[in-house]
């Protein structure tokens, strides 16, 4: 892990220790791309959070919104058949 030895050239007999560098594969576990990067011990940016509530409040109008538009344009047609039909 720490010099780079890739774990399928590690035999299962030393799995806790790497045969090339002798580092203790045990007390470091396998952390993602991210979590070396240290991007999950950050703070909360209070900014990103403002930003994710302000899309997730506009996401949660744009579905309202169809559906309002929705049952506007279904009434709507039933009130012109209800006229065309009175009409006759
Ligand atoms: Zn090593």
């Amino acid at each position: 892990m720490q010099c780079g030895l890739s774990a399928e050239a590690i035999p299962a007999s030393s799995l806790y220790e790497c045969p090339r560098c002798g580092c203790d594969l045990a007390s470091r576990p396998p952390r993602s791309y991210a979590e070396m990067e240290g991007l999950f011990d950050l703070p909360p940016d209070p900014a990103v959070e403002d930003a994710r509530r302000r899309v997730n409040a506009e996401a949660a109008a744009a579905r309202w919104l169809v559906v309002l538009l929705g049952v506007a344009g279904l009434s709507g047609g039933a009130l012109a058949a209800a006229v065309m039909l009175a009409a006759r």
